[in-house]
Formats: structure tokens, C-alpha cells, sequence
């Protein structure tokens, strides 16, 4: 995808903050970050989102992301961690190239990464249980 932002970072052909880099990977600094340290691991070749990306990839992406949590606890001493990952524009996502934000989390970072909880009944707990394993 010549057009896409996260293409040409991850392919190094533009700048970026990188903290990781492997064959696959590039995991840089996000530029509006929630928290010091928040970062996104991209692919290297492009995938619109977690229904486009291949199970292998996701798999490494999930390990490229503990390798650089641990970093995280190690060098800036962060207290706790969100893994946040959004597909498709409902869901939050912005930028159409795969990414995993890893976000370190620290007493008091006034951020909430949270949903409102709602209170189904147990009985549609089941049927929706039903709908998507039936
Ligand atoms: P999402 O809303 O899940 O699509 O997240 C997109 C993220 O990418 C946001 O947190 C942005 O701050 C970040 N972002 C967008 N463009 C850049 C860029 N050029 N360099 C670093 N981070 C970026
Ligand atoms: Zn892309």
C-alpha cells in the first residue's frame, strides 16, 4: 500500500521513533501518546486490521509486544500496561495498517481505558453465547 502512513514507517522510509525492529516488525513511539512510552507494533507489510492479518503474524506480534512490555517495566518503571488493538472506524481505529498500541500505565496517569458495563440477563448471556458458537 504505497499511500499508507504505516507502511512507509514500518518499511523505514520515513522517520520514526523505534524502539524494536526485527524482519517483520517495527514498534515505534506513538506522537499523541496516552502515556510516556505508549507504542504501536506494525507489521512490515500491510494488513487493514486483525481480519485481514494472518495468524502467524499476530502470533509473532503478540510476542514482539511482551518482549517490549518487559522493556517497558524495566526502563521506565511503569506500574501497569494496556494491550489495545482497534479495528475498524466503529471500534476506534484510525489508521487501516494493523497495529497493537502498547500502553504503559502509572499511578495517577489520569488516563481510563475502560467501557461502560451494561447488565444482560442470564438468559441472554446464553443466547449470544449460542449465536456465536452455534
Ligand atoms: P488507532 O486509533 O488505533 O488507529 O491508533 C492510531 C494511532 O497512531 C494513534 O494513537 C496516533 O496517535 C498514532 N499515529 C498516527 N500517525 C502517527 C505517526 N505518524 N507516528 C506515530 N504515531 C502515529
Ligand atoms: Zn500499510
Amino acid at each position: 500500500m504505497s499511500d499508507c502512513i504505516f507502511c512507509m514507517i514500518a518499511k523505514g522510509e520515513i522517520p520514526s521513533n523505534t524502539i524494536f525492529e526485527n524482519d517483520n516488525f517495527r514498534v515505534i513511539l506513538d506522537n499523541g501518546p496516552a502515556t510516556k512510552g505508549h507504542a504501536l507494533v506494525l507489521p512490515k507489510n500491510h494488513y487493514a486490521d486483525l481480519f485481514e492479518i494472518p495468524e502467524d503474524v499476530v502470533a509473532e506480534a503478540a510476542k514482539v509486544a511482551k518482549t517490549v512490555a518487559g522493556k517497558m517495566k524495566e526502563k521506565l518503571g511503569c506500574d501497569g500496561l494496556n494491550l489495545v488493538q482497534n479495528n475498524g472506524a466503529i471500534a476506534g481505529q484510525t489508521v487501516m495498517h494493523f497495529h497493537l498500541h502498547i500502553i504503559p500505565r502509572y499511578e495517577d496517569d489520569g488516563q481510563r481505558i475502560l467501557w461502560k458495563p451494561s447488565s444482560p440477563s442470564a438468559e441472554e448471556l446464553v443466547e449470544i453465547k449460542n449465536q456465536i458458537v452455534g
